[in-house]
């Protein structure tokens, strides 16, 4: 068998070091031949289309202690795969030896410590599923799919809790880590706290997790959310509107603007479907009479629809799901801004009106809360006192539409630099290269480097946003 190793050469694996790690291995491994290959290969974004020399699909933490071992024993090329929803696919890569979490989903939520404990391949669908049914949540991704891995070591900045309970870093508590060279470590607060540190927004740069533990609070089960939607004619007028609402809002309301079209969704009405939008999407995490009068404000718009009612939070939890299933295209770049100027408000609107396919969108997610409240070296991720994050996301079925529409988030990104950005949200970035990593750092990079020097000085996790072991 031959592998992609680190440095580009190529590693020859006899079928005795082949036959060694089969005998330490319980779950499946699959190789290009196999005819599971193919859909275990494929991940979220059809963009992507690598073929891995192995795929290594665990069944726990010592499956994944025997892969990474033998990785490390042969300096193999490696990518790990959790929930498979990396933009730039870096969960999968060309000849090299790819740890596959997705078989690893197991859920125990702990009643009396009011925490949910997670294995590393598990998806947002998992434990919300879990939790909600105790009436518990944690700040978690928007879209059931995802996973907890790849979204939580980024930092887990987008979540329609994060006002109200920080991000979903802001609430891991412990977690199960292999190192490069094959140790099983638990990091927490008190334990290896630097590795701990690391893990709250650093990426995969750090180890596998094979397990995550989480704070749990009370939300729920019925929540107030959903969104407003304004037809095209209004979406300076609901952009500006937008601005300054979100300048006095309460903890529990956590917001987004979008410009879409709206799609054709069995929850809109067939005459909106493909109509440009603009679109107020919140959640309230309180009661829900509660933020009726918080929500007030954009009902007094008189949008087009208004589908902002109270709904089961799991149901949120999985409104987008079918509009993104596995096999989409998709790119996209993102940034934070301190304010949005009204020059930055006008060149929206024009960008918006140049999308290539209806699919794709732009959101200005809007932040402050719990999350501004602690400090930006707290964790990894340094944008908490940022006002917004705006990401351009293209979405389309059909190859040819490729080209226009990278090139339309591209242009419309590079665009907005314009507007004075702070650097971008990891989980929400195409490959940028080192300097964008850093950039989105800010001042956490070099401790990031020299936490990465103790636990993997050869960078053998280096399919992610790259942080490189400091000398
Ligand atoms: P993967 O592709 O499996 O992994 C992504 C990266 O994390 C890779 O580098 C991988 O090696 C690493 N990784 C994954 N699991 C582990 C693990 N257990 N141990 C070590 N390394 C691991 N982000 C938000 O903050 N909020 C959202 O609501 C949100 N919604 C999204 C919706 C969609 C449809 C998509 C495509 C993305 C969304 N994202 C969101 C971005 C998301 O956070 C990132 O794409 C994230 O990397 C996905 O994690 P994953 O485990 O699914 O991905």
């Amino acid at each position: 068998m031959q592998f992609e190793q680190l440095d580009g050469g190529k590693a020859e694996i006899t079928d005795a070091d082949f036959q060694e790690l089969r005998t330490a291995f319980r779950g499946k491994l699959i190789a290009p031949d196999d005819k599971e290959f193919d859909e275990a290969r494929h991940i979220w974004n059809g963009m992507i289309d690598r073929r891995p020399g192995l795929i290594a699909q665990c069944s726990g933490a010592a499956d994944v202690i025997a892969a990474v071992k033998f990785a490390g024993t042969h300096s193999l090329l490696v990518a790990v795969r959790g929930g498979g929803h990396s933009w730039p696919g870096h969960s999968v890569c060309g000849g090299g030896l790819m740890i596959d979490l997705s078989r690893m989903r197991g859920v125990r939520v702990d009643l009396a410590t009011k925490t949910v404990r997670a294995e590393g391949g598990a998806l947002w669908g998992d434990v919300d599923h879990d939790s909600q049914a105790f009436g518990l949540a944690t700040s978690g991704g928007v879209v059931s799919t995802t996973g907890i891995g790849g979204l939580t070591l980024g930092g887990g900045s987008q979540t329609w809790l994060i006002r109200k309970y920080g991000s979903t870093a802001d609430n891991l508590l412990s977690a199960d880590v292999v190192t490069a060279n094959g140790d099983f470590l638990t990091a927490s607060e008190t334990q290896y706290a630097d590795l701990f540190w690391a893990l709250r927004g650093g990426g995969g740069n750090f180890g596998v997790v094979t397990s995550f533990e989480f704070r749990l609070h009370t939300v729920g089960p019925m929540v107030l959310a959903g969104a407003a939607f304004f037809l095209w004619d209004r979406a300076k007028e609901i952009t500006n509107f937008y601005l300054d609402y979100v300048k006095d809002l309460p903890d529990e309301l956590t917001t987004a603007l979008l410009h879409w079209n709206a799609p054709p969704a069995p929850f809109l009405p067939e005459s909106i479907h493909g109509q440009r939008v603009a679109i107020i999407a919140a959640c309230y995490a309180g009661a829900a009479e509660a933020g009726e009068p918080v929500v007030a404000p954009i009902r007094a718009l008189k949008p087009a629809v208004d589908l902002l009612a109270p709904l089961p939070y799991t149901a949120l939890q999985s409104f987008f799901d079918p509009l993104f299933p596995k096999g989409i295209y998709s790119y996209s770049k993102s940034d934070y801004f301190d304010k949005i100027p009204a020059a930055m408000v006008d060149d929206m609107i024009a960008w918006a009106e140049r999308k290539p396919t209806p699919l794709s969108f732009t959101h200005l997610n809007h932040f402050g809360g719990a999350m501004a409240r602690v400090a930006n070296n707290a964790t990894p991720f340094a944008q908490r006192d940022a006002t917004f994050a705006f990401s351009q996301d293209a979405f389309w079925h059909r190859p040819e539409d490729t080209a226009a529409n990278v090139k339309w988030v591209k242009d419309y990104w590079q665009a907005m630099r314009a507007h004075s950005p702070r650097g971008a949200y990891v989980n929400f970035m195409a490959d940028e290269g080192e300097d964008r990593v850093r950039e989105s750092y800010r001042g956490n990079y070099d401790r990031l480097a020299r936490i990465k020097r103790i636990y993997d000085p050869t960078n053998l996790f280096r399919l992610n946003q790259n942080i490189k072991p400091a000398r």
